[in-house]
Order: structure tokens, then sequence, then C-alpha cells
């Protein structure tokens, strides 16, 4: 497991949020995120990108949001998407489940102007009676939360079941990348909540760039 690095820039703090800019001597840790981010973006179709909304992505160190330390963040004023290069223990595969996860909360945001927009046809996909846990913060620093598979009927990970944001952000994740889709299409199979569920983030997918679909995944993840 990689640990963190010590990062000598400067230290940023803004509304609620801050951070480390990275000086040209941890060139090292941007080299290793941002191959990573470029074969990730690459796989989405440009007019999805382009309708996202995302303006900017900055690669930092040290990210906290109140305190706690992020791996990402979304910042909706500026439409960035900012990743800490140096976040403890964090493999590439955690990393390009990050990018889709985070990214996708920033295409919700786009298309309700809020990222916590309580979609009702969502809920509907639930088991009757259920409730989030309530936000994704709650769980944050627990790593270990995004590993186990297949906790509870409808949902993909125990990180999903904190908020439905979180819930559409995690399904995104394991669609697009490439060891999360078989475990996804897998799960698809066995599972009509996330069945639906899933269909329901293709739909959302496809409506914002026609031709992004589950075809278009299978193809990318070279099925
Ligand atoms: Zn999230």
């Amino acid at each position: 497991m990689r640990s963190e690095t010590k990062v000598s820039g400067d230290t940023v703090k803004r509304n609620g949020y801050s951070f480390v800019t990275i000086s040209q001597y941890q060139f090292v840790l941007i080299e290793r995120f941002a191959k990573v981010l470029v074969t990730e973006l690459n796989k989405y179709p440009t007019d999805f990108i382009m309708n996202s909304g995302l303006k900017e992505v900055t690669l930092v160190a040290n990210l906290r949001v109140g305190g706690q330390r992020r791996v990402a963040m979304p910042e909706s004023e500026t439409r960035t998407l900012y990743f800490d290069v140096n976040y403890p223990g964090a493999r590439d595969e955690y990393c390009s489940h990050a990018i889709h996860h985070e990214f996708f909360h920033m295409v919700y945001f786009e298309m309700h102007n809020y990222f916590y927009y309580k979609d009702p046809a969502w809920m509907e996909l639930n088991y009757p009676g259920f409730r989030y846990r309530g936000g994704g913060g709650l769980a944050y620093g627990n790593y270990q939360i995004f590993k186990k598979q297949k906790p509870v009927s409808g949902f993909i990970t125990p990180y999903a079941t904190y908020g439905l944001e979180e819930d559409m952000a995690e399904i995104f994740a394991f669609l697009m990348t490439r060891s999360g889709f078989p475990i996804l299409t897998y799960w698809m199979q066995v599972d009509q909540r996330l069945f639906n569920k899933t269909n329901y983030i293709l739909q959302l997918m496809s409506s914002r760039s026609h031709g992004f679909n589950l075809a278009y995944l299978k193809k990318i993840h070279g099925e």
C-alpha cells in the first residue's frame, strides 16, 4: 500500500475546503495520477463531457473538506473536480473508481443544480420503506467500505446505502471501470432492483449522449 508523501507546496484555504498545491518536486505524484485520469476520461464520448458542465480538473495534495481528508471533491461554483494525488493508500484501481464517482456528482449537479436532489423515480426503485443513512460524508475515511461487494438487495456497495447521490455515483463508477463492470453486470442478472437501477443510470447516460449505452460500455471494456 502506498503511503502518504510529505508535500511542500502552499496551503490554500477556501470556504469549507483546503488543499496543498504541488511543487515541481512532487511531479511524480501528478504523473502517476494523471496517467489514470487520462485513461479514465478518455472512455467518455466527447459530447457527454461537453454536456457535463465540467470546466476544470485540479490535481492537489492533502485535500480536506470540512477538515476531513478526501480523495476528491466536486466544486459546483467553478465546476471543478479536485483530486488528491497524495491520498494515503489509494491504488490505481481506487483512483479510477473515484474519478468516475466524482464526475457523476458533477453530471448530476448539472442536471438538477443540486448535488443532493432526491429523484422520486429513483426512490421507487428501492425496497419499500428503505431510507438512506444520511450522506456519504458519514462513511468517508472508512476505506474498507468501498471494497466489500453487494451488501444489501439493490446496492452495489455499502457506501451506496449512505445517500441517493452516492448510490447513483457508485453504480455509475462500476459501469465505467474495467474491474467494476463485470461485477455489476453479474449482479444485474441476480438482483432485480440493481438491474432496474443500473438501467436507470444507463438511460440517464444516453439521454446526455446518444449512443452512450451498454453496448458502448461493453466495447470500451473489451467484452
Ligand atoms: Zn460521492
